[in-house]
């Protein structure tokens, strides 16, 4: 028996999503985004599945450590760098290359006796004002930097966008001409693009290119989904359902009475609820998919279950299959369903959930 949520993972998809990257920017090394636990598809799952990577990328240190410890021989970036000496201890230990964004490190670096030589990248905020070095600040920093015993020359240059998902939106050449400006003359590489970066604005994507949701399969922007771009989702979600019943007029169901029958309908309980990652503010009208065929979802999410509407289906029973998201049903959709982006859904799979890798 299958247990009641589970979700598949199709892991062949990983490959043919880098060979989209790939098709998009053919000069650049890749960067794999492989934080929060492979955007939830399982950190070392993904990265031993993936071919022919030129360094992964992730946020922490420890995510770092767990690739290493399991044998990975790539570079491997750690996006928000270390806070602390023995981070940084960490960083060289386990051959980690760690994104450079404030003067508290640069304060560490040079404090460091450790007589071994690490890669480095440099963060410029070029307008995200999240981590990174403001413009006016890089003159400074890149001759501290360029001067380090600790630090391989050359070093590597990175920025983020902030809006590249908006394809109207002026900012992201603006950020792309002000990191160019600013690095101009200074030898290494160069890495701005995202995703959306990658699939949206050929003018980011430099020599090293940092995808991180198509690898999974999917959509950056709000307004497509992954397949328009040739992508294949690795992730589905599944359950069953659990009961059938009928409901009369003028009945409400599940929490909070929101949810009111206005004609008697064909009832089904589903097995999964935000306990496992479904998402709460999902709507009623989410569509669900049951044998094939999309019916709506009524009333609240509650924590293990969820209601849909079965009145257009007919001789459905209790323990038949049900599809959250997958083939015929992408996650994007129910991400715009729920007011959210399909990131937070991926990522919020939760440990009762049981994994059936395909
Ligand atoms: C998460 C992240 C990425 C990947 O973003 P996607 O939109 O998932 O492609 C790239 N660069 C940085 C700095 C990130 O934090």
């Amino acid at each position: 028996m299958t247990p009641a949520a589970y979700v598949t993972l199709n892991l062949d998809a990983v490959n043919h999503n880098l060979t989209v990257v790939k098709r998009y920017a053919p000069q650049a090394k890749v960067m794999a985004v492989i934080k929060a636990n492979a955007y939830g598809h399982g950190l070392l799952r993904i990265a031993s599945q993936l071919e022919g990577i030129d360094s992964f990328a992730v946020a922490r240190v420890d995510e770092g450590i767990r690739l290493r410890k399991a044998g990975m021989t790539q570079r491997i970036a750690i996006m928000e760098g270390f806070t602390c000496a023995q981070e940084l201890d960490d960083l060289i230990e386990y051959r980690l290359d760690p994104l450079i964004h404030s003067f508290g490190q640069l304060e560490i670096i040079e404090r460091c006796s450790t007589a071994a030589a690490i890669d480095i990248w440099l963060k410029i905020d070029t307008g995200m004002n999240r981590l990174g070095f403001s413009t006016a600040e890089f003159t400074e920093v890149y001759r501290r930097l360029a001067t380090s015993p600790l630090i391989k020359q050359p070093i590597g240059f990175m920025t983020h966008l902030a809006n590249a998902d908006d394809r109207s939106c002026a900012m992201t050449l603006r950020q792309i001409h002000l990191f160019k400006q600013t690095v101009n003359g200074c030898p290494g590489p160069r890495s701005i693009a995202n995703s959306a970066g990658i699939l949206g604005w050929q003018a980011s994507h430099a020599d090293w290119v940092r995808p991180g949701i198509m690898l999974y399969g999917v959509s950056p922007f709000a307004d497509s989904n992954g397949a328009d771009f040739g992508l294949k989702p690795i992730m589905s979600l599944h359950s069953r359902l659990i009961a059938v019943k009928t409901v009369r007029e003028g009945e409400t169901v599940g929490y909070g009475a929101a949810w009111v029958c206005e004609k008697p309908i064909t009832m089904g309980i589903v097995a999964i609820g935000y306990g496992d990652g479904y998402p709460r503010q999902a709507r009623p009208g989410t569509p669900v998919l049951i044998d094939g065929r999309r019916v709506p979802m009524i009333g609240r999410v509650s924590m293990d279950m969820i209601t849909v509407d079965l009145s257009e289906m007919s001789d459905i029973q209790p323990g038949q299959p049900v599809t959250l998201w997958g083939p015929g049903l992408p996650v994007e959709e129910v991400a715009r369903w729920s007011d959210t982006i399909p990131y937070t859904l991926l990522c919020g799979i939760t440990q009762r959930v049981q994994i059936v890798e395909q």
